[in-house]
C-alpha cells in the first residue's frame, strides 16, 4: 500500500511518496548555507529546535540546476534536505515543510514526518492578492495576517490599493493635504443606493468621520514584515480616474479647477485629474516620487480605470486638454489618456519601475512597456493582438473578484478558471494571476475574510501548479487540513461552497456587512 501523502496547496508539481519516516524532536538541527538561513529560521520559529547535534537533521543546499522559486524536499529516514538555487525556494520549501509538520503525527515533543520526494516550481513569477483600504480601512494586524497566509500558499505579490475617490490612505508630507483632507470622508459608509445590496447594508454611525491612513513609518515595517515572507508590495496609486480624495485637497488638479468633497458613495465620477495641465504633472510626479521611496520593488500600479466620465469634460470643456490632444496629435480622450499614463510611466520607468495599469484604460496608444492587468472582458481577439506586445496579469471579473457574491463565484468557479478562454494563446506574456478585493461593501474583517477564504486558495494553485496537474475534486479534498488551520486561526472563511447555494436574493452582487450570505451561511453545518 502506498503511504498517505500529505494535503498541500498549491499542489506541487511531483510529489512521490517514499517508504520511510523521519522524526523531528526538538533537538534536531536546521543547517543552512548562508544565503537560506532565513528560510531555516522560518522553520526554527515555528519548531522551536535548538541547535544542538542529534542523530538527524534538516538541510537547506543550494543547486543552480533547481528552477527559479523551486526547490527539492526529500525525506528520508535520515534526515531532510531541501535544495533550492535562490533564497524565495529555500522558502517555498520551508513552507512546504512546515505544512507537512502541521500534519504530522505529534507524541511528546516529537513529530514523525512521512518519506517524501518533491520536485516543485512554480507556475507563473507574479503570484498576487490585491485589498482595496481606500474605501474601507482594515489596518496593520489584518493586512499582516493576510500576508501570513499569502505565504502559506506561496503567493508572492501584495497588491495594495491605497488611494480611490473615497481616501488616500498613505501619509504624505509633500502634500499634507492629501491626508487632512483626502483621507477623511463625512460618513463611514459608501452608500450602495443604487443597488439592491442597500437593503441590506446597515451602518452604524451615519454621520461620523471616517478617517484613516498610514504613516510612512507603518508602511515601511509592513513592507519588511511582507519582505521575510518573500512577497513585494506593489502600491496602487489609481490615475487620473478615481482621484476625488485628491482633487478635494487640491482643486486645481481638475479641468477648470472646481472644488469636490472626498467621494463618500460606491462609483464612478467626473471627478478626474486634468492631464493637459502642465502642473498635473509636477503634482503626479512628485508624489510617486514620494511613494516609490516606501515601496522597494519592480512593479508600480498606476491605475488608469474608469476614467470616462472625465473623458466627456476633457474632450468638450477644457481649453487645456483640448489643446494638449492637437499638441500630441490625438483625435479621442482615450487616447489623451495614454498620453498620460505613457509620461507617467517614462517617469516610473526612470525611477527603475514597471508600472501596471488596469485594461480598460488602455489604447493602441499605450506604452508597450506597461503591464496590463486584465480585468473587464473584452474581445478575445484585442487580447490575442495584445499580448504579442505586452505583459499580462490576469484577474478577470468572472474569477478573481473576489468581492463578488459566492452565489455569483463559487470556489469551483475561480478554481475552474483557465486563461485560454480569454483569448491568451502563449502563456509567455502572461506575468500571472491576481485576486482582487474591492471593498466598497466590505467593511470589517470578518467580511473580508469571508470574501478572500477559500478562493484565496484556488487563486493559489492556478498561480503555482500547472493546468495540467489541477483537479477540483483532488483540491477540495486537500482543503479540509486548511479548514481546520483556518478556524484554529479564527479565520471568518466561507462554508458555504460546500452546499447548493439557493441564494434567494440573484440581485445581491457583492457581499454586505457581515455578509447577507454569511448570515445565511450561519445555519450550514460542515
Ligand atoms: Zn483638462
Amino acid at each position: 500500500m502506498k503511504a498517505p501523502k500529505y494535503s498541500i496547496i498549491p499542489k506541487p508539481q511531483r510529489y512521490d511518496t517514499v517508504d520511510a519516516s523521519f522524526t523531528v524532536t526538538s533537538e534536531t538541527q536546521v543547517l543552512c548555507v548562508p544565503e537560506f538561513v532565513e528560510a531555516g529560521k522560518f522553520l526554527t520559529d515555528y519548531l522551536k529546535t535548538k541547535a544542538n547535534a542529534s542523530d538527524g537533521a534538516i538541510k537547506f543546499n543550494k543547486d543552480s540546476s533547481v528552477p527559479n522559486e523551486g526547490y527539492t524536499l526529500r525525506i528520508y529516514g535520515d534526515g531532510v534536505v531541501i535544495t533550492a538555487s535562490d533564497s524565495a525556494g529555500a522558502f517555498y520549501g520551508a513552507v512546504t515543510l512546515k505544512i507537512m509538520l502541521m500534519q504530522s503525527k505529534k507524541e511528546s515533543g516529537k513529530a514523525t514526518l512521512l518519506g517524501a520526494d518533491i520536485y516543485d516550481y512554480p507556475r507563473f513569477s507574479y503570484r498576487g492578492g490585491m485589498i482595496d483600504e481606500s474605501r474601507h480601512f482594515f489596518g496593520a494586524e489584518t493586512i499582516k495576517q493576510t500576508l501570513d497566509n499569502m505565504a502559506l500558499l506561496k503567493l508572492n505579490k501584495f497588491h495594495w490599493h491605497l488611494s480611490d475617490d473615497q481616501g488616500y490612505r498613505i501619509e504624505s508630507e509633500v502634500y499634507p493635504l492629501l491626508n487632512s483632507v483626502g483621507s477623511k470622508r463625512k460618513y463611514e459608509h459608501l452608500n450602495g443606493k443604487n443597488l439592491p445590496l442597500s437593503k441590506i447594508c446597515k451602518h452604524e454611525s451615519e454621520e461620523s468621520e471616517y478617517f484613516h491612513y498610514y504613516t510612512k513609518d507603518e508602511i515601511r515595517e509592513i513592507v519588511s514584515y511582507a519582505k521575510r515572507l518573500h512577497i513585494d508590495i506593489i502600491p496602487e496609486i489609481d490615475l487620473p480616474g478615481h482621484t476625488s480624495c485628491m482633487i478635494a485637497a487640491y482643486p486645481e488638479l481638475i479641468c477648470g479647477g472646481e472644488a469636490c468633497e472626498v467621494v463618500t458613495e460606491n462609483g464612478i465620477f467626473k471627478n478626474v485629474l486634468c492631464p493637459g495641465k502642465e502642473s498635473t504633472y509636477k503634482f503626479v510626479e512628485n508624489l510617486l516620487s514620494e511613494v516609490t521611496e516606501l515601496f522597494p520593488y519592480e512593479y508600480f500600479h498606476i491605475g488608469g480605470d474608469e476614467a470616462q466620465l472625465g473623458h466627456k469634460v476633457w474632450k468638450n470643456d477644457c481649453p487645456d486638454c483640448k489643446r494638449s490632444m492637437e499638441e500630441n496629435g490625438v483625435k479621442t480622450a482615450a487616447e489623451l489618456q495614454s498620453v498620460f499614463m505613457n509620461r507617467i510611466n517614462a517617469f516610473l520607468k526612470s525611477k527603475g519601475k514597471t508600472c501596471i495599469a488596469w485594461n480598460d484604460g488602455m489604447t493602441d496608444l499605450t506604452d508597450s512597456g506597461i503591464v496590463c492587468h486584465y480585468w473587464i472582458l473584452r474581445n478575445p481577439l484585442w487580447v490575442n493582438k495584445e499580448s504579442k506586445k505586452r505583459k499580462f496579469i490576469l484577474s478577470p471579473v468572472t474569477n478573481f473578484y473576489f468581492d463578488m457574491s459566492y452565489s455569483h463565484m463559487p470556489l469551483k468557479k475561480t478554481y475552474k478558471f483557465n486563461e485560454s478562454k480569454f483569448g491568451i494563446t502563449n502563456d509567455s506574456s502572461v506575468l500571472g494571476v491576481e485576486f482582487e478585493t474591492w471593498t466598497e461593501w466590505i467593511t470589517d474583517r470578518e467580511t473580508l475574510e469571508f470574501s478572500i477564504y477559500p478562493r484565496m486558495f484556488a487563486l493559489a494553485e492556478i498561480a503555482w501548479t500547472k493546468e495540467k496537474y489541477k483537479n477540483f475534486k483532488d483540491f477540495y479534498k486537500r482543503l479540509d487540513f486548511f479548514k481546520l488551520y483556518m478556524k484554529s486561526k479564527n479565520i471568518n472563511y466561507s462554508r458555504l461552497e460546500k452546499k447548493k447555494l439557493g441564494i434567494k436574493n440573484v440581485s445581491c452582487y457583492h457581499l454586505g456587512v457581515k455578509g447577507n450570505e454569511y448570515k445565511y451561511n450561519e445555519t450550514l453545518k460542515d
